[in-house]
């Protein structure tokens, strides 16, 4: 994704673009469909950048949904995801590779924000998604999805810090 920095004029510049899955090279197993969790939207990108003498800020979000199921009932979840982008390019002789995802550097009259738009999506990914706050996941005994029916087996579920009391009684 190349802009050119001469392109950016006094008004600034509005993009508005959208990427295939395979764009994220850097995150294959989200639509190759080794992982659970995967892609289920395009990539949209709707930036707007500013030029102060070299300096480029750029100002944004990219847009994706996945889907990943729930990790406590397993259903299939679908969240839309929406980082905000704040970034500010500076011109430098060497591109500096660095962790800063606010701060980058670029090289020439060109800037490429691929790199810097496909790590900002790699960290934006849930670590694991839940159904909803109160979802009462599988029961562990029969594996019934608890959102939807109930089982016996809770009923017959001892408490373990009563056992002690029962014993007593006996
Ligand atoms: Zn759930
Ligand atoms: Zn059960």
């Amino acid at each position: 994704m190349k802009i050119r920095v001469s392109d950016i004029g006094d008004e600034g510049l509005h993009i508005e673009t959208h990427r295939d899955p395979r764009w994220l090279n850097n995150i294959p197993e989200l639509w190759s469909g080794d992982e659970e969790m995967r892609l289920v939207s395009g990539i949209d990108v709707d930036i707007e950048l500013t030029k102060v003498l070299r300096e480029v800020s750029v100002l944004g979000n990219v847009s994706f949904t996945i889907e990943a199921p729930c990790a406590l009932c397993l259903e299939p979840v679908r969240l839309d995801i929406s980082p905000e982008i704040r970034l500010i390019l500076s011109p430098s002789e060497k591109v500096e590779d660095d962790d800063d995802l606010e701060h980058e550097t670029y090289r020439g009259e060109d800037v490429d924000l691929g790199d810097y738009l496909r790590e900002l999506i790699a960290v934006s990914l849930p670590v694991k998604v839940i159904c909803r706050d109160d979802c009462r996941g599988l029961c562990p005994e029969c594996g019934t999805n608890l959102n939807r029916e109930t089982c016996e087996c809770s009923k017959k579920w001892k408490d373990p810090r009563f056992e002690g009391l029962e014993k007593f009684k006996l």
